[in-house]
């Protein structure tokens, strides 16, 4: 699989002090190889494994610290800047309804989809309505209908004197409706086939023509593999999209499709669709889609390792602070935030199989515990923060009333400070750490 051979091909490089080129292509060659085996475009993999390549073997990745989780990073930022970057939200219309229309071939996930994203906006105090415009499946009204009735959202649908048999004129009519009504979205469902169909296409083009959406929503199935590109090109060319939904991530379908269809359409992924119930729904988050095709805990793990090892300027200036026993409670602060920023990393990793060491490593940082630091660390002086010496009873009491913690608190936090640092600088100095009550060995 596309995780595997990634995960054996950056394994290689991992202990390796600098990179030769050598190095870097047979890395890029199996990155290549997993791409193009997880059915992303040949276009779009040859762009990433060019861009990887010429990081991989430029200054960032020779002064760093370790060449080899640079890489790593380096391929898990890339992968993150095709898939979009950052999450684009929906655009709501200045003066309501906004009109947001789906898209797509048929079984992509559509009508589920309406659901899905009227629960969603229901949520979050918007009055979405459900007009079902595919008239050409039979029961796909009635099977709209059911979905509203689950996500507890109005639907319109065509009844004789409405526009029977006429998308084009149902969906013209719902907006008119929804304005009448006060619904401030309008989710408009269309019909699809199985494959690309010039008439179906202009039944879209018709429907956007006449309703002026405020969002096209393209809805692709992630399973769909090589075709995914020459799909989302008949879309794109045929009605135009402002913005991709991919479903059925819950099934095992590889990265590629998502890949590929950013990079050849630049129109970014909106949505994730997980499962078949409404609530199978979520905001894409490239960052995490990349981990999830990069996959599990030992790169992750790499990851981590490359995202906490600061730069080797900063290494080196703390490795002098540490030996000439400058390191104060300010810095010991600063290396506590560092890794709670980790904290976000707990929930990326609850969508990741195999994740599981780290994820209880994780799950044992306490973030309270970091809050009651950083309260009791606020409280002192400028002076008291650089020289812990200074910290006699009547501050230890001043500081505990100031940060509502106890001098026991305090104490404690004091201790674990000088005990870190004195370790530390034993480290600093080359020598062995001192277990606390271990005596000399
Ligand atoms: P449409 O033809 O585009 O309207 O597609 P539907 O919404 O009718 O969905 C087709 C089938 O795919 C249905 O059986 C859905 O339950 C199923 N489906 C839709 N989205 C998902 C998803 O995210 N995950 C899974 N596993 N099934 C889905
Ligand atoms: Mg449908």
């Amino acid at each position: 699989t596309l995780s595997t051979r990634l995960t054996e091909s950056l394994k290689n490089l991992r202990g390796k002090g600098k990179l030769s080129a050598a190095d870097v292509d047979g890395t890029i060659r199996e990155i290549r190889r997993a791409l193009l085996d997880a059915d992303v475009s040949l276009n779009v993999v040859k762009k990433f494994t060019g861009d990887v390549r010429e990081r991989a073997l430029s200054d960032e990745v020779n002064k760093a610290l370790n060449p080899a989780q640079q890489v790593v990073q380096i391929v898990n930022d890339e992968l993150v800047a095709i898939l979009g970057g950052s999450q684009r939200r929906l655009e709501f219309a200045k003066k309501p309804p906004t009109v947001i229309m789906l898209a797509g071939l048929q079984g992509a996930g559509k009508t589920t989809l309406a659901g899905k994203l009227a629960k969603y906006l229901a949520k979050d105090k918007h009055t979405p309505l459900l007009v079902a415009c595919d008239l050409q499946r039979p029961n796909a009204v009635q099977q709209l209908e059911v979905v509203a009735g689950n996500a507890g959202v109005a639907v319109y649908s065509p009844e004789p004197g409405n526009g029977v048999g006429d998308p084009v004129q149902v969906a013209k009519d719902s907006i008119k409706f929804a304005t009448d009504k006060q619904y401030d979205v309008v989710i408009i469902d269309t019909a699809g086939r199985l494959g690309v169909d010039a008439e179906l296409m202009k039944q879209a083009a018709d429907i956007r023509t006449a309703t002026s959406p405020d969002e096209v929503l393209f809805v692709i199935d992630a399973m769909i593999g090589q075709d995914a590109v020459s799909t989302a090109q008949a879309f794109q060319d045929g009605v135009d999209f402002t913005g991709v939904v991919l479903t059925k991530l819950d099934g095992d379908a590889r990265g590629g499709a998502a890949l590929s269809v950013v990079s050849e359409t630049g129109r970014p992924i909106m949505f994730a669709s997980t499962g078949e119930t409404l609530d199978d729904f979520e905001p894409f988050y490239p960052d995490r889609m990349a981990s999830r095709i990069l996959d599990l805990g030992d790169i992750l793990t790499l990851i981590e390792q490359a995202q906490e090892a600061f730069d080797e300027e900063e290494a080196a200036q703390l490795q002098e602070k540490f030996a000439t026993d400058s390191f104060t409670l300010e810095d010991f602060l600063k290396q506590m935030q560092q890794l709670k920023n980790m904290g976000s990393m707990k929930k990326m990793l609850s969508m990741l199989p195999g994740a599981g060491a780290m994820k209880e490593q994780l799950e044992n940082f306490d973030e309270q515990e970091l809050v009651r630091t950083e309260a009791i660390i606020q409280s002192m002086t400028k002076a008291e923060r650089q020289n812990t010496k200074l910290l006699n009873g009547s501050r230890r009491l001043r500081i505990a009333k100031g940060s509502g913690m106890t001098v026991t608190d305090v104490n404690a936090l004091v201790n674990r400070f000088e005990q870190a640092a004195k370790m530390m600088k034993t480290v600093a100095k080359g020598g062995v750490p001192q277990m606390p009550g271990m005596g000399p060995m």
